[in-house]
């Protein structure tokens, strides 16, 4: 062979032999004998001279000769060839050449050990991923960039669907219509790359019965889809769901009971303690006018003490339900002991809240409550003392303003009851 042939086959990292059209090697590069001597080979059965196809594996041979004789243009053939320190595969090259007019072959090993990991790996992934996939508790789906289902794990099957019947669709198809806007709210910015959402909401089964799920999902790139996906686990949390939602129940009924006077059906002193700091604190913070309004029943004493106790309760609740009435939303109406009662009004200042005060007045006496012991009137009469703040700190706190709506109390019970001071 030609120097310049040669130094050219000596520069591949490749072995390379050149076969006669016999099989028998002619020339080869040095990577050739490299791999043989590195690997215990014998020259004289792979060297120069040596019959290659002799001692190949029966397909090898087959396929060898069938380019030697011109009937195919290649040959590949992939093989492990495993050292006892490393995993090696190799991809055996056979391609035609004319050898002074005669056909021979050239013989390459090309090192795919590389591509061959790489594969296994991808493969193994693969499989685990397919493990977990089929036979995960949790529901696992991928869906395109606008949410269609494009994969179902099969334990989809145990909501009565199959596959075909979800992939294509999209979840809100499936979704309570009560919790799509939440989802829809979570998704402002729904291809935030990489970042994991929570979200939870019904789903409807096959038998139309809805569960609570819970997903959690993540906007993924792959390389061969510039779109993108979401990859979703999901998983059946209505026993959770429903026993938060027990819970919940259970805190507001208790929280009503808590804050709610068992009498009248108002909120109690209880409440009206926190209300009141609550509502005066924002006050001050926003700068805006509030005022408070003690009531107290005129001569109650003597009603009891006219028509029973039993009949007392009677006209303590028809009162408090007067006064819950007249108010508006974000007013507050508490009972705060026996016939007394307070009326939080918040973005009020001192003129509308003695006019609402003389108007609650009007409104009880209005109900016509026979009390004929009363020296004020033949009607149950409450009186009313009423503070005010406008919201820039002219008391030192909340209590100071109830004794002044106190004081204002004694000075309408003072100047005769049925009436309103400030
Ligand atoms: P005034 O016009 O000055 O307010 O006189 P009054 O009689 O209403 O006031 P007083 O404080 O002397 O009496 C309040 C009465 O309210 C005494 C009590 O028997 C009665 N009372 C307090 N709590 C209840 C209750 O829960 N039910 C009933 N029926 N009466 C109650
Ligand atoms: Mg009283
Ligand atoms: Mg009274």
């Amino acid at each position: 062979m030609q120097p310049f042939n040669l130094a050219v086959l000596d520069s591949l990292v490749d072995q390379i032999a050149v076969l006669d059209h016999e099989g028998v090697i002619i020339a080869h590069n040095q990577s050739w004998i490299n791999f043989s001597n590195e690997n215990g080979g014998n020259l004289r059965k792979n060297g120069v001279g040596a019959n290659y196809v002799a001692v190949c594996p029966e397909d090898i041979k087959n396929g060898i000769m069938q380019v030697l004789a011109g009937k195919s243009d290649h040959f590949t053939y992939e093989y492990p060839c495993h050292s006892t320190h490393e995993y090696r595969w190799f991809l055996l090259r056979v391609t035609p050449i004319k050898i002074n007019e005669r056909s021979g072959a050239v013989v390459s090993h090309v090192n795919i050990t590389d591509r061959k990991l790489l594969e296994i790996g991808v493969e193994r992934k693969e499989r685990l991923y397919r493990h977990i996939a089929e036979n995960s508790t949790d529901f696992i789906s991928l869906h395109t960039r606008d949410g269609a289902y494009t994969y179902v794990s099969p334990n989809y099957s145990l909501l009565g669907y199959s596959s075909s019947e979800l992939v294509g669709k999209s979840p809100h198809d499936f979704i309570h219509e009560d919790d799509i806007q939440k989802i829809n709210d979570l998704n402002d910015d729904p291809y935030t790359i990489g970042e994991t959402k929570t979200s939870t909401y019904r789903f409807r089964c096959k038998n139309g019965r809805y569960i609570w799920m819970e997903s959690k999902y993540k906007f993924v790139l792959s390389n061969d889809d510039v779109a993108g996906e979401m990859i979703c686990v999901s998983r059946d949390v209505t026993k959770n769901k429903q026993k938060l939602i027990a819970l919940e129940e259970e805190k507001q009924s208790l929280r009503k009971t808590v804050y709610t006077d068992s009498l009248t059906g108002v909120s109690n002193r209880r409440y009206f303690k926190r209300q009141f700091k609550k509502m005066y604190q924002q006050s001050l913070q926003d700068c805006t006018p509030f005022s408070l309004v003690i009531i107290d029943i005129d001569y109650f004493k003597q009603y009891n003490d006219t028509y029973g106790h039993q009949k007392g309760d009677e006209c303590l609740s028809k009162v408090a339900n007067a006064l819950a009435r007249g108010v508006r939303e974000n007013d507050t109406v508490c009972r705060i002991g026996g016939e007394e009662f307070c009326m939080i009004f918040p973005h009020t200042n001192k003129e509308k809240a003695i006019s609402l005060a003389e108007r609650i007045c009007r409104k009880v006496e209005g109900l016509q409550i026979p009390h004929h012991n009363s020296a004020v009137s033949k009607f149950v009469t409450v009186s009313a003392g009423v503070s005010s703040t406008s919201g820039s700190f002219e008391y030192a706190n909340e209590k100071e303003l109830f004794r002044l709506a106190d004081q204002a109390l004694y000075s309408a019970k003072k100047d005769g009851r049925n009436c309103v001071r400030f």
